[in-house]
């Protein structure tokens, strides 16, 4: 949605295609980054997109045992956002639509699932997609697959997966939020158990990690002793745990952590979690598919404007993000690893480890976790392209 934004203002004809009806889905996290603020103000709706309803986290906060700790202070980011905006995704994605539709040279199709790619001689020319008044097929010079953890596009095209392997999964689910609770963002770490708690007003959106495969074990435990292990952990959350009254309430999301080999080949594109499925550790993957997309722009817009688009400029788009998500993936398999994993295992009362602590001793050493969920490595800016660019005051 945010390349097609980018490039229909650039003047470039899109379609976006969105299997759903809605943007309603709820397990991909919530977290506008400072970033993606940043790239807002470059669009010149960064105070239209802030009066709509959100919380700003400026610190990452998270209890281990019966600690509270600062983990990263994003006061010293070099954005206009010192913060996080907290806002449920699909809030974020219609106003990204609604944006966008104020270009002739866009248009947004719901309800339409791409189920084949349309290639001759070797080259991707266009996509076959069904939606409820039947098939339709789409002739375009470039198709860029980001739909996800699952692409169905990156299957279509043949693109080779390295898979890093994830030792967690989450299970997802809501409890009503009361006035007197807390706000924001709240990581719990006990023994044995991780427990993240998303904000969104009148409920907690909340995500327990457990062991890869570790649902049956869960399940044989019994719903009472799952919502018992939660209550006290949150002590808050007091009865409202009842609400969880059916597993059918508790959704299982597995977690992945792949990339492409190659992102593209001719006349075709992945980006976001299509090209390198994110964990949910950090909460960076947004903040990376939409980095993606401004790159994407930046590097496509004028090359496919003037219908001059060629597979090394496709080459370039992964040039230019390839190191970022590398870096990231790699530091999010080693918190899975050696510290989600550890910490699930672990049966004795949990002690903040040794990075933990130097954070909470030397409180400008919380910069590089801000600095590392906040904005990212090798942060991207939009390039000023498009008739009606408007210069931010
Ligand atoms: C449990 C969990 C929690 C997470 N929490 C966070 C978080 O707090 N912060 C964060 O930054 N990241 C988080 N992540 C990672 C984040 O969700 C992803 O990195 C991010 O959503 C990737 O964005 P995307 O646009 O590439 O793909 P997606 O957000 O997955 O969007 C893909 C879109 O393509 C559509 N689609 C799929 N197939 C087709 C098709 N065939 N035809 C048409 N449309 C199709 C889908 O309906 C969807 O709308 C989390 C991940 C998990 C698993």
């Amino acid at each position: 949605m945010m390349l097609g934004w980018l490039l229909a203002r650039a003047g470039v004809t899109v379609v976006v295609l969105e299997k759903h009806r809605d943007f309603l889905r709820d397990f991909r996290g919530d977290t506008i980054h400072p970033s993606t603020l940043e790239v807002l103000h470059e669009l010149g709706v960064l105070d239209e997109f802030l009066k709509r309803p959100h919380r700003e986290i400026r610190e990452i906060t998270g209890r281990v045992g019966r600690e509270t700790l600062t983990l990263g202070d994003f006061s010293h980011l070099p954005t206009r956002c010192k913060f996080v905006a907290l806002m449920p995704q699909w809030d974020f994605l219609n106003f990204v639509a609604s944006q966008a539709r104020a270009h002739s040279t866009f248009r947004l199709v719901m309800q339409a699932e791409v189920t084949e790619l349309r290639e001759s001689n070797g080259r991707v020319r266009g996509v076959v997609a069904t939606t409820p008044d039947g098939t339709i097929a789409i002739d375009a010079d470039l198709v860029v697959g980001a739909d996800g953890r699952h692409s169905d596009v990156r299957a279509k095209a043949g693109l080779v997966i390295e898979n890093f392997g994830a030792p967690i999964d989450v299970l997802w689910m809501r409890i009503s939020r009361n006035a007197a609770d807390p706000e924001g963002l709240i990581g719990n770490l006990d023994a044995g158990i991780v427990f993240v708690m998303i904000d969104r007003n009148d409920y907690w959106q909340c995500a327990l990690v457990i062991p890869k495969g570790g649902i049956d074990d869960i399940h044989a435990r019994g719903l009472p002793a799952f919502r018992g292990r939660l209550r006290s952990l949150v002590p808050f959350l007091g009865g409202r745990v009842e609400e969880l009254h059916d597993w059918n309430a508790i959704k299982l999301l597995t977690v992945v952590v792949d990339r492409l080999r190659r992102w593209h080949k001719p006349g075709l594109l992945c980006i976001g979690d299509a090209a390198h499925a994110m964990s949910p550790v950090g909460g960076v993957g947004i903040n990376l598919a939409i980095q993606d997309a401004v790159a994407a722009a930046n590097i496509l817009a004028a090359r496919l404007a003037s219908g001059r688009l060629s597979d090394d400029d496709l080459a370039r788009v992964q040039r230019r993000r390839e190191l970022p998500t590398r870096l990231i993936q790699r530091g999010q398999l080693v918190i899975q690893d050696r510290f989600l994993r550890r910490a699930l295992e672990h049966r004795g009362a949990v002690k903040a480890p040794v990075a933990m602590r130097l954070l909470q001793r030397f409180p400008v050493l919380r910069r590089i976790p801000a600095r590392l969920v906040g904005v990212g490595i090798r942060p991207e800016h939009v390039r000023l392209q498009g008739s009606d660019f408007r210069v931010p005051s």
